[in-house]
């Protein structure tokens, strides 16, 4: 997928935002025909009746008609896309769901090049791609765009912004071919840690933007609802989210490609973000404990970015990212082998109770999986305990509020020498 930034004029953005809605209009009605469905009724309209049906609906609604058949159509086809991953046992994605104004401003465009849409450079930097009913639409040329590009996606963000992209699957990083292996223990304060002793942190927003994005969602809270303040205030948060997405974002590819082209063999532990972010409310008969505080770590874990830095990849090391067992990983001396709670001294430091070594204490981590064997299958080994990582998060859970991380986490990590995901290097 290579991404550009869009930049359609006034009109045209009008003519993008039809194609939003009513692709997202269509979506949401082939959602609505397939969960009335239930067994012993007739199957639900496949993807050609519904072709039928929306030709019946654009005749009788002058709104949908004015819009683009093909990118109705798209929206159908997608739809039939998405219901077959979800089938599909191997594919394993989840059932479509409803699509929300605001959040879900997009559509698609599928076909021959030169024939259904088309891209052309203007200058050094603008580049025009072919939409439907728009026309020429300009977009950032900020790098060329791939071939043998089958379809591209138009959407808009939570901010205003609109991109396109291109989707074409990229070459996969060549491996270096020295057999080096490396382990990487992802963790919240230190989004990476590599058993080289190298310590990634990423970059989130700064003391004064996060200042601001708190007072601004207290001021969000505070507004009316549908009143002109609430819009404005939803803007200003997301665009503060957006700048923050996209500095992690851009951090998770960089790191991700550097790492698949260093490295031969790249270990990760195999945790189920899922599960290890579930709410920790409990219920009523049942409540859970340190709610609060499960939830910050909650938001530390979405917010360095875990998910998508294996996602990367797997995507650009294909066949070299191995997934290796979690348990006590924090807890064992990746110099003897030891396995104590007591060994990791505080959320930084582990020093060896056997043997006295002293290690960054993810680093140590890291090291313990650059060694671990990889799982065998979803779930961990058959005869082995379940796996079961939240014994070691609790533990990371106090020993952070010990160290008094999480109540001032902010401040602390404005005092964290790099904000921009450079590599501080560690000394052992
Ligand atoms: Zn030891």
């Amino acid at each position: 997928m290579s991404r550009y930034r869009l930049l359609p004029s006034p009109v045209q953005e009008a003519v993008l935002q039809g194609h939003c809605a009513h692709a997202r209009y269509v979506w949401n009605l082939a959602v609505e025909q397939h969960l009335h469905w239930h067994s012993g009724r007739a199957s639900a309209p496949g993807y050609l009746d519904q072709c039928r049906q929306l030709t019946a609906a654009r005749a009788e609604h002058p709104w949908l008609a004015q819009g683009s058949q093909t990118v109705q159509q798209q929206a159908l086809r997608d739809f039939t896309n998405a219901m077959t991953a979800f089938f599909d046992r191997a594919n394993r994605a989840g059932r479509p769901s409803w699509r929300k104004a605001g959040r879900d401003e997009g559509f698609r465009i599928v076909g021959q090049r030169g024939k259904q849409w088309d891209v052309r450079r203007l200058s050094r930097k603008v580049g025009q791609v072919w939409v439907p009913k728009a026309g020429w639409v300009r977009f950032r040329w900020s790098r060329a765009v791939p071939r043998g590009v089958k379809s591209y996606r138009v959407m808009m963000d939570r901010a205003g912004r609109w991109h396109v992209a291109f989707a074409a699957i990229p070459a996969p990083v060549l491996a270096p071919g020295a057999g080096q292996v490396v382990g990487i223990d992802r963790g919240v304060i230190v989004a990476a840690a590599l058993s080289t002793g190298e310590l990634l942190l990423a970059p989130g927003l700064n003391v004064r933007e996060e200042k601001r994005l708190r007072r601004l969602e207290r001021k969000l809270a505070r507004a009316q609802r549908g009143s002109e303040r609430r819009k404005r205030v939803r803007l200003a948060v997301a665009r503060l989210r957006a700048c923050e997405t996209d500095r992690r974002k851009d951090w998770a590819e960089k790191a991700s490609t550097d790492i698949a082209r260093r490295f031969d063999v790249i270990k990760v532990e195999d945790l189920q973000i899922k599960n290890m972010t579930r709410s920790a409310k409990g219920t009523r008969e049942n409540p859970g404990r340190s709610v609060r505080a499960k939830a910050g770590l909650n938001r530390g874990i979405l917010r360095s970015g875990w998910g998508l830095l294996v996602r990367r990849l797997e995507q650009k090391a294909p066949g070299r990212v191995e997934r290796i067992r979690p348990a006590f990983t924090s807890q064992r001396c990746s110099a003897c082998g030891q396995v104590d709670g007591r060994s990791r001294e505080s959320q930084a430091v582990f020093r060896c109770t056997a043997c006295g070594y002293a290690c960054h204490a993810d680093v140590n981590a890291a090291k313990n999986i650059a060694a671990g064997h990889a799982v065998t299958a979803r779930g961990g080994f058959r005869d082995a305990r379940p796996t079961n990582r939240e014994p070691h998060l609790l533990a990371s859970l106090n020993q952070m509020r010990a160290a008094g991380i999480l109540r001032f986490r902010r401040r602390r990590m404005s005092r964290l020498p790099s904000r921009r995901g450079k590599v501080t290097s560690h000394r052992d």
